[in-house]
This record gives C-alpha cells, structure tokens and sequence, in this order.
C-alpha cells in the first residue's frame, strides 16, 4: 500500500511515523497551498466545509504523488465529519481513481469495530506492534506540542522575529528523522536548551487565547497563520487545542482527555448545555475558561458553513459581555485574504492595548 492521509498542522509527522514503523509506503501530502485549495475547492460542492475542500486537495496531490491508499478520521455526531469520507470517496471515484479509504470512527464503546480498522492498517503486524507504532508517532506530536507551547511565550518577546519560528521547523524535520525514543528525547532536550537561549526582551505582553474548529486552529496555511502574525505583534497565544489532546479525547480514552471532556462540559453548561459537534462546546467552553485565567482576549478560528462553530460563534458574544472578555470571530473560506485578517487582528490587538491602559488607570 502506497498511503497518505489529511494535512493538518504537525499530523503528518505522528501518522508518518506510525505508518512507516508498520512498514508502509508513506506518501505525506504537500503542505496545503494555493493549487491545494484551487484543486480542492473546484471538485467540492460549494457549501461544504473548508476542511473538506482543503483535504480533497491534498488527496488529488498525493495520488498524483503515487498513493492508492487513504486513511482518515471519521466521526459520529452533529456534524457533517461523519459523512467526509464518502462524499471524498465519491467524489474522486467520480473523477476516475480507484482509491482505497480505510476510515476510522472514533471507537466511543465499537472496540471490535476500531480494532478491526487497527487491523486493516497493520500490514499483518500484531495489534501489539500497531500500538507501539501509533505510540511512537503519538509521542513524537506529544513533544512537537510541548515545544510549541514554549515557543508561543517565546515569540511574543523575542528580539529577532522569526528565530522560534525557525527553531521549531527545524525540531520538527529531526523528530521526523529520528527512529528511536532515545533519539526523540535528545531531540526534545537540544530543542529546549536552544528556545531558551532566544534574545528576548523584558515586556509583560498582551495574554490572547486562539480556539475554534480544530482543522483551522492546526493548519496555519488556512488561519493565515495568526499563531505567527500576533507573536509578531508581541502578542503570547495560548491555543486551546492541540493534536495530542484530540487523540487522546478521542481516539486513545486516557485520564487527561476525560478530565478535559469534564471541564469543557462544566464550563461551557450555562451557555451551551449539550455536545453540538465538532469543536463548538470548546469554544463556548474556552471563553469562560480564559476569562477566568484573565487573559486579555480570544480569537475565535471557525470555516465558514462550520455548524458547530455556528452555534459557538452565536453564544460567545453573551459570555463576551458577561466576562467582559473580548472576543474576535474569524471566519476562513476560499475566498479570505491574509490582508483582510491582519488588519482585523491589528485592529483587535489595538483595542487589547487600549482597555489594558484604561484598567491600569
Ligand atoms: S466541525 Fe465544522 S468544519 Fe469540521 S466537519 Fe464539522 S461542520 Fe465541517
């Protein structure tokens, strides 16, 4: 099998990993792009998602590449997630390919089912081996995250723009490389020591919180990269999610994603009771939290159509007036330019500054 899955941020280095330890070809998709999007969005129906056209695209562009298998998350629930895999399907049965897709559904009490699916993809491997290379894969994103927690505080007060930036990307290429967990954690060790060492400067910046749908909160080629362009403003971002924590909510049931499943329901319940799909009780759930921690904003990512985010995007101004917490809604198609979002996030940054001075006096 020759395979490749979604884009999403780092992803593609935990699912490499996995894939290649079971002995597969691995086609990683190119990092989305222009063409991505254009491929994506001509052969998708107007109104679906952006994920599903960002993903459509980056399936064309690793056939062309040589992949015949593709392997993606499913999903049960509100939203339409749950049908992407067939409608891709379809869509690029109906454009000639004869492609093989191995979908996984959350496994939410289907063991046998999800363990069936583990199977399809083991290349004959015991189920013991699969977990061992899903956890290698797994640990490799678990350092990525924790890097780039670090790196978020480090942006907002480096000297020279750029410097984590750069870091990080080449920490990422070398976790790629490395096949050993003596290696990753030697990686993780010399990757620390060099963040730390980055010139900063002595200033107390503004605390902004990014949340919303997971695809447009990972892939900064779709948010136009904002992680980026508000460390850029010296601003420090906390995101409220990262790929580890959807793995563990959803696919590996571990004590942590429980607890943050627990919490997100009790923070989120005076405004939105109940599970609406997607990532939308996070974000209701991420208001509070944040105001709570007194950071001084949030922005909120979403795809256009997303319902999920609909819903979330309807309530947050309530919790943003009760907190007295602002809250920025960005909303991501084919059609946003970067020019339009930077000018929105200066704008907001601009209004932080401003209530901060008026606070202190
Ligand atoms: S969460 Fe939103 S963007 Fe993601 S699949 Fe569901 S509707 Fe689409």
């Amino acid at each position: 099998m020759r395979v490749t899955f979604p884009h999403m941020g780092n992803l593609w280095l935990g699912l490499k990993t996995a894939l290649q330890e079971l002995g597969h070809e691995v086609i990683v998709p190119p990092k989305p792009s222009k063409r991505t999007l254009t491929l994506g969005s001509q052969r998708s129906p107007e109104f679906a998602c952006l994920p599903l056209k960002i993903n459509l695209g980056c399936f064309l562009e690793a056939l062309e590449a040589g992949a015949d298998t593709i392997i993606m998350a499913g999903g049960v629930g509100p939203c339409r997630f749950g049908y992407y895999g067939a409608v891709q399907k379809r869509i690029l049965e109906d454009l000639g390919y004869n492609v093989r897709f191995i979908i996984f559904d959350p496994p939410q009490g289907r063991w046998r089912e999800f363990l069936n699916d583990l199977r399809r993809v083991g290349n004959g491997k015991p189920l013991y081996k699969i977990f061992s290379a899903l956890l290698f894969g797994i640990r490799k994103l678990e350092i990525m995250d924790y890097l780039e927690k670090i790196g978020h505080k480090i942006k907002a007060r480096e000297v020279n723009k750029g410097e984590t930036t750069h870091i990080l990307e080449k920490t990422l290429h070398k976790l790629d490389d490395a096949s050993s967990y003596r290696e990753i954690r030697r990686i993780r060790k010399e990757a620390l020591e060099e963040l730390l060492s980055v010139q900063r400067k002595k200033i107390d910046p503004l605390r902004v919180a990014i949340t919303g749908e997971i695809f447009v909160v990972l892939e900064p080629f779709v948010n136009m990269d904002v992680e980026n362009e508000l460390g850029k403003m010296d601003v420090e971002v906390e995101r409220a999610l990262y790929i580890t924590d959807w793995v563990k909510e959803h696919l590996i049931p571990s004590i942590q994603g429980i607890r943050k499943h627990h919490l997100l329901e009790k923070m989120s319940k005076p405004y939105l009771g109940h599970f609406v799909g997607g990532d939308g009780q996070l974000s209701v759930a991420s208001a509070v939290i944040y105001a709570k921690r007194k950071f001084h904003g949030m922005v909120h990512l979403m795809p256009f159509t997303c319902m999920p985010e609909i819903i979330a995007q309807s309530i947050l101004p309530r919790v943003s007036k009760d907190l007295s917490f602002p809250v920025l809604t960005l909303v991501f198609d084919e059609h946003t330019g970067k020019a339009g979002v930077l000018t929105r996030l200066e704008a907001f940054v601009d209004l932080l500054q401003r209530r901060r001075v008026v606070e202190v006096h």
